[in-house]
């Protein structure tokens, strides 16, 4: 099975009836692009652009960032580039950004919250992002967003950037989207779908979140599955939201490639899995073993239980 999904894994992302669902690759790394495109990631869906800047012992400056950026747009010849804004803070510090002590870093200044604390790292990143993605469909996400009103505020300083760019230095094919990672924003999913261009569901954080449980908990995180039905409740809230909207919804946490969850998550109207590149073979393979119509009854026996275990027996037990 793995030799098949090896040799099928330039096939388009689609369900056993044709129904496209886009399999892209995460990445912290943009060296890696080439080797994404090679197991047949149809994209980039997720760049840790953290990672950039850890590997960094002060801020990377303009030029740097363009050249880190241009690499993977260039290696993507023409497929889409999602890349996600710095998401430090908490538990992923920069030495060169202190953060003061946090009794609870993952409640605290992290994400997008903390970047709007100094908006001109942002201003440089969301620079560098638009020259470097010049000709390449370009989607820029925002981490840990909670609201509509910090999305507009990192809006602001985007459509400044915007005008301020001639359109022949810059990217033109370009979307400005938000991560679903904390709860409040499923819930207010209308509010958000409605200014955005996409969401991208950060299942990691979002169950964290919504089950109170740390993710790398060395005890609890175990319980932490992204197939608990509350969680599933939400991804449907965004996703219904957003499709209402005529946005597009992707899923970039660990649950996209959870074979047992990816019938699931298509049933519920995702329109792109983003994982690991090594797992976009079998994402793809795993697409063709079910029709949207088995999807969609998988989504909603799973919506029905009560507990993560309930939804992983109903699951297997078909
Ligand atoms: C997530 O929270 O699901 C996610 C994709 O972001 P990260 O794992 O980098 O926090
Ligand atoms: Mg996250």
């Amino acid at each position: 099975r793995e030799r098949d999904a090896w040799e099928a894994r330039f096939e388009e992302g689609r369900t056993s009836d044709g129904h496209r669902v886009e399999v892209a690759a995460n990445l912290g790394n943009t060296a890696h692009t080439q080797d994404a495109v090679e197991r047949g990631a149809e994209g980039v869906g997720l760049l840790r652009t953290e990672f950039i800047f850890m590997a960094h012992a002060q801020a990377p400056d303009l030029d740097t960032q363009i050249a880190e950026y241009r690499t993977a747009a260039e290696n993507l010849d023409g497929r889409p580039l999602v890349a996600r804004t710095l998401d430090v803070g908490g538990d992923k510090p920069l030495p060169y950004w202190p953060v003061p002590q946090e009794d609870n870093p993952f409640l605290g200044l992290r994400g997008i919250r903390l970047a709007l604390t100094k908006p001109d790292i942002l201003e440089t990143q969301l620079r560098a992002l638009l020259i470097a993605g010049r000709g390449c469909p370009l989607r820029i996400m925002l981490p840990m967003v909670k609201d509509v009103a910090e999305f507009r505020q990192a809006r602001a300083i985007f459509d400044r950037l915007l005008e301020q760019l001639p359109e022949a230095e810059r990217a033109t094919d370009v979307q400005l989207g938000v991560m679903i990672e904390v709860p409040s924003c499923a819930l207010l999913a209308p509010s958000l779908a409605a200014e955005v261009d996409f969401f991208s569901i950060g299942t990691n954080d979002l169950t964290q979140y919504t089950l109170a449980i740390d993710r790398g908990h060395s005890e609890l995180s175990a319980q932490a599955d992204g197939l608990h039905p509350a969680v599933l409740r939400l991804i449907q809230m965004a996703v219904d939201a957003a499709h209402a909207q005529g946005k597009w919804v992707g899923v970039c946490g660990e649950l996209a490639s959870d074979a047992a969850a990816v019938p699931v998550l298509v049933g519920l109207g995702v329109d792109e899995l983003s994982v690991a590149s090594r797992q976009v073979p079998l994402v793809k393979a795993r697409l063709r073993d079910f029709d949207m119509s088995e999807a969609q009854r998988q989504a909603a026996l799973a919506l029905s239980q009560a507990t993560s275990e309930a939804v992983r027996e109903a699951l297997e037990a078909l």
